[in-house]
């Protein structure tokens, strides 16, 4: 093989190289804002610049130079938001479909092969993160990796894989003959009694994909059990889950209504409570202490109580809703009261996904001001999930997720319901304002 041709050869692949490396240099997005929440400060800003590089925003100000060649979006007739986080989601689970099917004749593949929907439908309500708690098969896994590697469209996930509860918990099939009984292991179930198999539960849910860890402090209301109050862990078995899932580097989030449940698993060191039904006033002066969130899912009442019924839902766990979602709301009133900290979490998968912003009216309703509100759902959510260096407000060196609505958020919290332009990483997953 003569020189020339090989040295002609290696031009042109020079040439390609350097085309295609051209090809695929920064792109710079504009964002022109009429109005941009900054919810680290719970101020408005006017007439905003957002400077995007790739999936990146470089900077945020009023009188910033357009940069060559930038692809601009105007959003100068809106108000411009982080993206919304959701810090309690169950995305491979829906509401629908008779009670007893859901249980009986569907597998883990009924729920994973509609839940890109669910992710999908959750990002283009506006919400950019969740924190999904609480999936069998590890069916959050699958669906955070695919999106994380841009198969599907969906919000970031923050997975936490099995919830981990006590035999008979909340977390287990409870109700019906011991001759029907899932032929998974223990583990495979997230099923984990005293310190060692709670430590050893962790560790599974852990090596297997786990970001977060999440257990079942107390009894349940959308299952069988009797009591939804009485712990379903002992104070030896809480703290060996946190302190086990705190040697991993995870945080830990407790499943809780019960008064004396949610006490314990402040004291273990919990994250959140998530749903926090029944605070007394020791509860709230101890997730004060520890800096606890309560994470209330306090929208879905309505759902669950005028759909379940049509489900075959049994009487006995709507009476059991019945009594609890109106004590959590009155609970939400008094923490928000107390200055406890406040996340959003809606427990979206008992009602439809996508209608996740339907809570913020609650929330208003119950206490918090509108920016409160917001500040749960962005800023206060992203510290609970240990993601505010990435997310969570529209700062240089944060991700470009951000949202944007025409008519005043502050004025009319429900216009969240209807989010008209969503960002995920500097790529846009959905605009209708002003046909653009
Ligand atoms: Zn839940």
């Amino acid at each position: 093989m003569n020189t020339s041709y090989l040295k002609n050869i290696l031009t042109a692949l020079v040439l390609f190289f350097a085309l295609h490396a051209h090809a695929q240099t920064d792109t710079i997005k504009v964002i022109k804002a009429g109005r941009v929440l900054d919810v680290e400060k719970g101020t408005v800003l006017v007439n905003q610049i957002i400077v995007i590089q790739n999936d990146t925003i470089k900077a945020i100000g009023n009188d910033l130079a357009i940069p060559a060649g930038a692809i601009v979006i105007d959003l100068s007739n809106a108000t411009v938001l982080p993206g919304l986080i959701d810090c309690h989601t169950h995305l491979t689970d829906g509401p629908g479909g008779n009670y007893y099917d859901n249980i009986f004749r569907k597998t883990v593949i009924d729920y994973a092969i509609v839940a890109h929907i669910n992710a999908k439908r959750t990002l283009e309500a506006g919400f950019t993160s969740c924190r999904d708690v609480g999936s069998e098969a590890f069916m959050d896994v699958a669906l955070r990796n695919a999106i994380n590697n841009g198969d599907i469209s969906g919000p970031r996930i923050d997975a936490a894989t099995f919830f981990i509860g006590s035999t008979g918990s909340h977390g287990d099939l409870n109700g019906f003959s011991p001759y029907i009984q899932s032929t998974d292991s223990k583990q495979m179930r997230g099923i984990a009694d005293g310190v060692e198999e709670c430590r050893a539960q962790v560790r599974f849910n852990i090596k297997y994909g786990a970001d977060v860890i999440k257990f079942g402090a107390s009894a349940g209301v959308l299952t069988e059990e009797e009591s939804v109050g009485a712990p379903q862990y002992t104070q030896e078995e809480m703290n060996a889950i946190v302190d086990e899932a705190k040697l991993w580097g995870k945080k830990t989030c407790a499943h809780a209504h019960g008064t004396l449940a949610i006490k314990m698993a402040v004291k273990a060191g919990v994250a959140s409570i998530e749903h926090g039904s029944l605070l007394d006033d020791e509860a709230i002066q101890l997730m004060k202490e520890h800096g606890t969130y309560l994470d209330a899912d306090i929208y879905n009442d309505d759902y669950i109580l005028s759909e379940y019924a049509k489900f075959g839902t049994p009487q006995k766990i709507i009476d059991k809703e019945k009594l609890v979602g109106k004590a959590q709301r009155l609970s939400f009133q008094r923490a928000v009261k107390a200055g406890v900290k406040i996340s959003f979490g809606t427990d979206a998968g008992v009602y439809p996904h996508g209608w996740n912003a339907r809570q913020f009216k609650y929330m208003v309703k119950f206490g918090l001001t509108p920016m409160q509100a917001i500040q749960a759902a962005t800023i206060n959510a992203a510290d609970l999930l240990g993601w505010k260096n990435k997310v969570g407000s529209i700062a240089p060196g944060k991700y470009a997720d951000l949202i944007a609505v025409t008519n005043d958020p502050l004025a009319d919290i429900t216009t969240l319901e209807n989010v008209q332009f969503v960002m995920k990483g500097g790529q846009v997953y959905k605009s209708i304002i002003g046909g653009k």
